[in-house]
Parts: C-alpha cells; sequence; structure tokens
C-alpha cells in the first residue's frame, strides 16, 4: 500500500463517519465518495545536459458543484493518484466549510524538485501546464502553490498559460492561477495566508478557552511556507516556539527559538538542521516535545496509531493537509487533546487565493490590511459554525466541519438534480 492509498483510504473513512452520523442523502453520497474528472499526464522535459526526461503528473477534479474546480499543485516524489484524490476531496470540504463559491481539485508532479536545477524546474511546470491546456482556466479549473511550489512556479504556469490561448483572452485570464507574485497580479498577504489562517484560529481558540497564549509553548512540523509563517506570525503573541522538523531533521531548545533567526537559518542552509540556537532532535522525541500547541505543517498521516500516544499537547493546529489520520484521531479524542482540523485550520490559503481570483477578475488592488480583515472574518464564521454544530450534534470538530460541508453540497445536489 502507497503512502498516497492510506491517506485517501482516511479521506473515505472521515467521509462515512460525518456522512453516517449526518444521514446524508445516498445518492448524494455515492456522487461525492468519487471524484469528478481525473488527468494524469505524462509528458517529456529537456534536461540542463540537452536529455529528455519523463515525467507522471496529475490533476484531480473532485467536484465544482459551488464553484471551479480549486486546489494547489504539488512537487514531490511521493505525489501519486490517490495521494492528489484525497487532497482533491479534502478541497471540495474546504472551500464548502469556508463559504465560497469554489470547488476542490488537486494537483501534482511526482518527482523531487531538490534534484533539478531552478531552469529544468520551469521547463518541467511549463510543460506540464501546456500538457494540461484546456483541463485548466480561469473558470474551470484554477491552480494555486502547496508543497515545494510557490509564485516563481505560479507565474510560469500563467505564462504558459496565456501564451497558448487566443491573443483576446489573454489580459482578462490572469486568475487561471493564484499565489501569483503581486507584480503579475498575486494578492498582498497570499504568501502568509495559510499560516495567518492559523494564527487566527489559535488565538479564537485560545480565547474560547480562556488559554494564555502569552504563556503558551508550541512545536511545528515542517517549515516552509505553512510552518514558517505560523511561527512567524505567532511570536507577537507571546508563545514560545521550543522545537522545529522539517526534511533536514527536527531541533530542540526549551528556552525558545526565535522563528525569524530560523527562517533566515533554514533559507540559506536548506532546512533548519545544524541551527546553533537550539540541540538536535530525534523525530520521536520530536513528536513527544512537552508544549501547548502542535502545529503538523508538513506531511500527511504524521499522527496515527502509533505516533498519537506520544503527544503531550492541549491543542493540535492542523496546518498541514491531513496530518491526522482516524485511529490518530480517536487517542487525541480518548486523550481530550483538541484539534482544529486542516480543512478549517488551513482554510485561510484558499481563501486569500479567493480574494485574489476576486481582485483579478474585478481588475482591482485590496491592500493587506483589507485582505487580512476580509480573511478574519471569513474564518471566524467558519470557526463559529464548526464549534456550534459540533456542540449541537455533538461530535468532534473534523466531522462536524464535514458535516457543515456535506450539508451544503447536498442542499445543491438536490436542488439542481442531475442533468441529463
Ligand atoms: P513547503 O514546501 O513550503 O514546506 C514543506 C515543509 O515540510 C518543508 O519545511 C519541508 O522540509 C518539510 N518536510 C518535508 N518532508 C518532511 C518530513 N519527512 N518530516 C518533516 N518535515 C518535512 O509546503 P507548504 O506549502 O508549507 O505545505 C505544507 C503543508 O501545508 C502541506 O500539507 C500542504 O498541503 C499544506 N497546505 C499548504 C497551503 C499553502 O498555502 N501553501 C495551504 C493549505 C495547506
Amino acid at each position: 500500500m502507497t503512502n498516497g492509498s492510506k491517506v485517501y483510504e482516511n479521506v473515505g473513512r472521515q467521509f462515512k463517519k460525518a456522512a453516517d452520523l449526518m444521514n446524508l442523502d445516498p445518492d448524494v453520497r455515492k456522487i461525492l465518495e468519487k471524484p469528478m474528472n481525473e488527468i494524469v499526464v505524462n509528458f517529456p522535459a529537456i534536461m540542463d545536459d540537452g536529455r529528455v526526461e519523463m515525467f507522471t503528473a496529475y490533476r484531480v477534479q473532485h467536484n465544482n458543484v459551488l464553484g471551479p474546480f480549486k486546489g494547489g499543485l504539488r512537487f514531490h516524489s511521493s505525489v501519486d493518484i490517490d495521494e492528489v484524490r484525497a487532497l482533491a476531496t479534502w478541497m471540495t470540504w474546504k472551500t464548502a466549510i469556508a463559504g465560497l463559491p469554489l470547488g476542490g481539485a488537486k494537483g501534482g508532479i511526482q518527482f523531487d524538485p531538490k534534484q533539478y536545477s531552478q531552469s529544468e524546474i520551469e521547463r518541467i511546470t511549463r510543460r506540464f501546464t501546456f500538457a494540461l491546456g484546456s483541463n485548466i482556466g480561469p473558470e474551470f479549473d484554477i491552480p494555486a502553490p502547496d508543497m515545494n511550489t510557490n509564485a516563481q512556479i505560479m507565474a510560469w504556469i500563467l505564462d504558459t498559460y496565456i501564451s497558448t490561448i487566443p491573443p483576446n483572452d489573454r489580459q482578462c485570464s490572469y486568475h487561471v492561477v493564484t499565489g501569483k507574485p503581486v507584480d503579475l497580479g498575486g494578492s498582498e498577504g497570499r504568501d502568509k495566508a495559510t499560516g495567518q489562517g492559523v494564527v487566527f484560529l489559535i488565538e479564537r481558540w485560545a480565547s474560547n478557552y480562556g488559554f494564555d497564549l502569552n504563556k503558551a509553548t508550541y512545536f511545528v512540523q515542517g517549515f516552509g511556507n505553512v510552518g514558517s509563517w505560523t511561527a512567524r506570525l505567532l511570536k507577537p503573541f507571546g508563545a514560545t516556539l521550543i522545537a522545529v522538523e522539517d526534511a533536514s531533521g527536527a531541533v530542540f531548545n526549551p528556552k525558545g527559538i526565535d522563528p525569524a533567526e530560523l527562517f533566515e537559518y533554514a533559507q540559506s542552509h536548506q532546512g533548519v538542521s545544524g541551527f546553533a540556537g537550539a540541540s538536535p532532535v530525534d523525530h520521536e522525541a520530536f513528536l513527544g516535545t512537552q508544549a501547548d500547541i502542535f502545529v503538523p505543517a508538513a506531511l500527511a498521516n504524521q499522527i496515527t496509531a502509533d505516533t498519537a500516544p506520544l503527544l503531550n499537547v492541549k491543542l493540535v493546529a492542523e496546518g498541514a493537509n491531513g496530518p491526522t489520520d482516524t485511529d490518530g484521531d480517536t487517542i487525541l479524542q480518548d486523550r481530550d487533546i483538541h484539534v482544529i482540523p486542516d480543512v478549517l485550520c488551513n482554510a485561510g490559503g484558499v481563501i486569500v487565493s479567493y480574494f485574489e481570483w476576486l481582485q483579478n477578475k474585478r481588475s482591482e488592488f485590496w491592500d493587506l490590511e483589507e485582505v487580512d480583515r476580509k480573511l478574519h472574518k471569513m474564518l471566524m464564521k467558519a470557526y463559529g459554525r464548526v464549534k456550534d454544530k459540533s456542540e449541537e450534534v455533538p461530535t468532534d470538530w473534523r466531522t462536524a466541519a464535514y458535516i457543515i460541508a456535506l450539508s451544503r453540497l447536498e442542499a445543491v445536489y438536490q436542488g439542481r438534480g442531475i442533468f441529463p
């Protein structure tokens, strides 16, 4: 069983739990169980030494009854069809929970970008975009950054896409991707949006439960976009970062690690390993860090039957997609460890992507203050809906969030019917 199939199996179990509990219409259930479209492309790209290498990539479009397909693109050697199916399905729930007029999709190229030069990555990205052709589009399916992709990659996708459509459509198609550089129609605040959202939600959770963030300690897995922004934005609240793990290893300092210093170091040393302001720790010790909050912001299936018993925290704020599997969830619930689930916790990214899409469509530019204010408002509404639903049912927050998403989708299917 690949890691991707384990992740996808987990998506199915989470879905079943919520669908059973809410008595989801059996026909709608059948429809939502499967993605609408699955695109697999095998394409060549020219390497710096003139060789041709073949790549396999995926775009899974899970559902678009609420609006155009929306979801990130991942560059990673573990990307496979099941992983992308799982991530696409989560996007459908996430956009529905946030109340966005968007559906769910995800894509990825199966390769390790660290083994390739910048010019090779550019050619791979452009060739992938070309291979996708009209399977993406500003009113149809809109990619965004995810693991190992960033604003530069989005700029190449934009450029390739608009260079291959009729000239008349080019200027009005910038919303084919979000997470672009600001100069190319990106939104202020998109870069930090996911981490900003995680911080807004932790802050709200803390004030709800009388928890003093100023005295809190936390640790983070993954120090890329989501993990590092979460840490840098939590600092003003007085919370102390005491451990960080990324692909290079894990570091620990009970007296505190300065997020901005660690970020500078990780940028220039390709990871946190070797940072002078902390000591190395192994993975198990890292997971067992005695702290108040754990922010997983890297990979799926990190909190499982094996690892959930190791955690010594009060709150898990899921920056990553799918960091906790259903066995892990059960153990966390039994141990009274609260979870802000991924489909809510990391929704800041897709919310500001939606803002970017809107700004492009309206030829507007919002300043950072406006973006942050609107993000806060949308996330707090979603938080309130999930918390209320979890008390009303009653159930855990993940299942409550799923029930909100599934109810919205069920109402649309029941209203529209099936054509033809
Ligand atoms: P990124 O590529 O910027 O960073 C990924 C981080 O994970 C890096 O620090 C990397 O070293 C670390 N990592 C990789 N393998 C690891 C391992 N085996 N152990 C520990 N750390 C490891 O990616 P990102 O955009 O920050 O995405 C991180 C997670 O957040 C993913 O699950 C992604 O789907 C999710 N997410 C991202 C966004 C976004 O806007 N970027 C939005 C929502 C959810």
